[in-house]
């Protein structure tokens, strides 16, 4: 497989051409950024650790039949992924109220929600990412009714797998953010899964082990990812 020109950088990774027009080569950036770009860092290893961990969940998910775009790592900083034609809205699932649901409903941080809350998100910079319900998808021509559907029952399929795998390993999913796309006419998830995409709490704790630490200025950011990566490979990361 050879890495061809590079399709577009965004704010936590490069995306290359491959010479197999199905399959992308993503490289994991340690930029960081928060508040739609407006606070900007480096984690030094955030790129490994990202890519490493995203592989894990992937992979995982892929077994208990969730369908996703990993394909393989390429090495500690890179992977193959299929192409996909990105569905522009971002769905979120939240288990404990946290972040932007917190502070709009005027919620405390860790109020439990009796049940997932499904949020949708339009993928716009510009826009800032803006809630958005059913209808202002359909209205938006962003993804069919039916598509949407799909979309959500997957997102919960991956929250009762992903909430059970990390609680055997100490760790509360609070909430995390999912991008589907299409791969020869099939919804599938993408992107990422990673403490930069989703609050990760220690369970005994509640110390937060995600970018929390970076969009609060908490310190210890390198660590908690780190820490994520043991508690999901019992292996540490050399960097
Ligand atoms: P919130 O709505 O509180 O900002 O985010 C809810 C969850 O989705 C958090 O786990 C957060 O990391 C993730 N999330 C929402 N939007 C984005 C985004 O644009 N980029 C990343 N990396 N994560 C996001």
């Amino acid at each position: 497989m050879k890495k061809l020109e590079q399709l577009y950088e965004g704010k936590a990774k490069k995306v290359y051409k491959t010479d197999n027009e199905d399959l992308l080569w993503v490289e994991y950036k340690d930029d960081a950024t928060a508040f739609n770009g407006t606070k900007k860092g480096t984690i030094v290893g955030k790129g490994v650790l990202n890519n490493l961990i995203s592989a894990h969940f992937f992979q995982m998910l892929a077994e208990k039949g969730v369908p996703n775009h990993f394909v393989e790592l390429v090495n500690e900083q890179e992977q193959l992924v299929k192409a996909l034609d990105i569905i522009q809205v971002e769905i979120i699932v939240r288990n404990l109220a946290a972040g932007s649901m917190a502070k709009r409903l005027g919620m405390e941080e860790g109020m439990d929600l009796g049940g997932p809350v499904v949020d949708y998100c339009y993928k716009s910079d510009e826009l800032g990412d803006p809630l958005i319900n059913d209808d202002h998808i359909r209205a938006l021509n962003l993804a069919l009714p039916e598509q949407i559907q799909t979309i959500r029952e997957i997102a919960l399929k991956v929250n009762s797998i992903l909430t059970n795998y990390l609680a055997d390993k100490g760790i509360i999913l609070v909430d995390y953010k999912l991008e589907f796309g299409f791969h020869k006419g099939e919804v599938i998830l993408g992107d990422e899964i990673s403490p930069d995409t989703c609050r990760f709490w220690d369970s005994e704790t509640r110390e937060k082990l995600d970018k929390d630490r970076f969009r609060r200025d908490l310190g210890g950011v390198d660590e908690a990812y780190k820490e994520i990566y043991r508690r999901l490979t019992g292996k540490e990361v050399k960097l």
